[in-house]
């Protein structure tokens, strides 16, 4: 079973995640792109007051990130693996939401929506070009760009 990572601190190694819908900011880039992702349950919680329940939208705000709702309309519904990769999903009963996914990517591998090689279409998360090749969740243009990122995910460890 794939382990979640959180798309507001980068917590990794998560058993459970909640899908919500927010956007990011790509460097280069000065508009936020909208994004379904997904965050840890410290995030999340963060999100609200403690003593009133109600929501707290600085602590669902990061420099270059932001989630508004858990995805879908109805109910919170309680943890549910992803059809695809496993994870626990958390997210908001919705009609229009049938299958239970972790990621668009994890959908779209799911109903086998190809893209013919064209990669996100999003800004890489290195140099902020957009990517046009690889699959359909690739977060970066090239390799460079790949090993520069992890590079310094490692040296910030
Ligand atoms: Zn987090
Ligand atoms: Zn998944
Ligand atoms: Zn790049």
């Amino acid at each position: 079973m794939r382990r979640g990572e959180c798309g507001m601190c980068g917590a990794s190694d998560l058993a459970e995640v909640y899908l919500v819908d927010g956007a990011r900011k790509y460097p280069k880039q000065r508009r936020f792109w909208a994004e379904r992702f997904s965050i840890c349950g410290d995030c999340y919680a963060a999100g609200f007051d403690p003593s009133t329940g109600g929501q707290l939208p600085a602590g669902r705000q990061r420099e270059r990130v932001y989630w508004s709702q858990v995805a879908g309309r109805g109910e919170l519904m309680p943890a549910a693996p992803c059809e695809n990769c496993g994870l626990h999903v958390i997210r908001n009963a919705d009609p229009l939401l049938k299958r239970i996914t972790c990621t668009p990517a994890c959908l779209a591998s799911l109903t086998r929506i190809r893209n013919g090689n064209k990669g996100s279409g999003k800004p890489c998360e290195t140099c902020g070009e957009q990517v046009t090749t690889g699959r359909a969740d690739s977060r970066y243009c090239s390799s460079a760009c790949r090993q520069k990122a992890y590079r310094r995910r490692v040296s910030n460890a």
